[in-house]
């Protein structure tokens, strides 16, 4: 495949989310593959919509992702500028020749008047396009108006009869009846460029081989290919993605839904995802084949193997429900695959996040002990927060051992204590192995024993391997608590 030049067109008016995380990546995939150009444009015509920050949140997510660009905002490139709001006179220009051209014209009607006829229409059951009423002035007419300083968009002229014929990669030919279409408005009264002239203009003059994006535009294509064409432009090669689907599979992801999710701790926004403890190579891997496939059985897939693999080709436009088991499945799998530094490090930040004072050489030695049990890296925290915290206090109760007596429990302390204290020091696998010896001798099983001593070393039911643990603790500590429990115990 030639080297194609690829652009990620975001607008900055939200979080950068799943969809356009993914958009991202199948244009970086296929940039990389054939060595090709992956630029980024920012989408922000629509002054209304901005949202303080998002830019800032776009180049933050793509760089978490490792989804670098070759062309932007803030790297410049020789297209540039890269951010819509600079290029205003750009758009003004390539108005002005459609409408020489006679393929657009100066619109006066008021939004009253807009407002009118699409309530008339609309009673009368017809499509609520605009009627046309401005398209059958003349130039010369118009000039003159707008010379006189009158208020005005400027509207395409779509053919109102035939049919117009795009082709999408995934889709194949896609024929729409022009009478369908209406006379969007290209350029704003404020003279502000709208989307659809915008992104024609720059897809044009960028180069851009191969518009990857959300099938939310499937609708207005026909109208950027028949922009294209007034031009006499080459179209790109359309290539409009699946749509998500809520996990139900039953519709669209709504507003309300996403907001829904962070109760499980899920969530479609890449900053969150973040701090939810997922890794970037787990997005990547797990949104790569949100569309994707490249066989039926293969699921790893590192950055570096996607664009060896990667082909539109291979892309499937069916519309596929988001699956947050995939992902934790993927997440866990991708941090066992850290090395114990490396996972020391990633979770350090999330004890520091909850106040809790974690040091990394502490950190290094839990790490091989929690990784097979981690999904997503804060249950780290939960996993071995015990580790930093102070010890807490425990009632009588919680030290019994299952079906045991409080002196069968203080029993089985005792007998520890005195095993424990004739050992050098309390290594994972000499403490194992004595008590391991001794549970037979006790006459109680090995459930039984070490939940009395899980309870009683680490302070918790629930804890990472408790040799280990009690390794990492060290023998001062155990010994300490072992005594504070077995006095616990003691019926006075
Ligand atoms: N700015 C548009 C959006 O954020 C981009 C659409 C496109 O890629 O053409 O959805």
């Amino acid at each position: 495949m030639d080297p194609v030049r690829v652009r990620f067109a975001p607008s900055p008016t939200g979080h950068l989310h799943l969809g356009s995380a993914r958009t991202a990546l199948y244009d970086y995939l296929i940039a990389r593959k054939t060595g090709g150009q992956f630029i980024l444009r920012i989408e922000d015509t629509d002054r209304k919509r901005l949202v303080e920050g998002a830019e800032e949140e776009i180049y933050k997510g793509l760089r978490w992702l490792g989804l670098d660009w070759d062309e932007g905002p803030d790297i410049g490139g020789p297209f540039g500028p890269y951010r819509q709001s600079e290029r205003k006179e750009i758009y003004q220009q390539y108005a002005r020749e459609l409408i020489e051209n006679n393929h657009a014209y100066y619109c006066f009607c008021s939004p009253e008047r807009l407002n009118d006829v699409r309530l008339e229409k609309q009673k009368r059951k017809e499509l609520a396009v605009y009627d046309g009423t401005c398209r059958r002035l003349t130039l010369k007419e118009a000039l003159g108006r707008v010379a006189a300083g009158e208020k005005h968009v400027v509207r395409f002229k779509t053919p109102k009869s035939g049919t117009t014929t795009m082709t999408d990669l995934l889709r194949g030919n896609i024929t729409v009846e022009n009478r369908m279409l209406d006379d969007y408005i290209i350029v704003k009264s404020d003279g502000l460029a709208l989307y659809h002239l915008a992104a024609t203009v720059d897809d044009h003059l960028m180069k851009i081989t191969h518009v990857i994006r959300s099938s939310e535009w499937l609708p207005t294509a026909p109208l950027h290919c028949l922009i294209h064409r007034a031009f006499g432009w080459q179209e790109p090669v359309w290539v409009h993605l699946s749509v998500f689907l809520k996990p139900s599979g039953k519709g669209k992801m709504s507003k309300r839904d996403a907001a829904e999710l962070i109760k499980d701790g899920h969530s479609i926004f890449i900053k969150e995802l973040e701090t939810l403890g997922y890794l970037s190579e787990a997005v990547l891997n797990w949104v790569a084949l949100m569309g994707w496939s490249y066989d039926d059985h293969t699921e790893f897939f590192t950055k570096e193997e996607l664009v060896k693999k990667f082909s539109l080709e291979r892309l499937n436009p069916s519309p596929a429900a988001i699956n947050f088991q995939k992902f934790d499945y993927f997440n866990a799998n991708y941090i066992r695959m850290l090395g114990d530094v490396e996972l020391a490090n990633m979770i350090k930040p999330f004890f520091d996040s909850v106040g809790i004072k974690a040091d990394l050489p502490t950190l290094i030695k839990i790490a091989p002990i929690i990784k097979e049990r981690l999904t997503t890296l804060d249950d780290a925290i939960e996993m071995a927060g015990l580790f930093f915290k102070p010890f807490p206090d425990l009632s009588p109760e919680v030290l019994l051992g299952k079906d045991m007596s409080r002196e069968e429990s203080r029993s089985v302390i005792q007998a520890t204590i005195s095993i424990f204290s004739d050992l050098p020091e309390l290594s994972k696998d000499l403490s194992e192995t004595k008590m391991r010896e001794t549970v037979e001798a006790l006459g109680f099983s090995a459930g039984q024993v070490f939940g009395i001593l899980r309870m009683a070393i680490t302070g918790q039911k629930v804890s990472p391997p408790l040799f280990e643990s009690i390794e990492i603790i060290g023998k001062k500590v155990v010994m300490e608590r072992l005594e504070k429990a077995q006095k616990l115990l003691q019926v006075e």
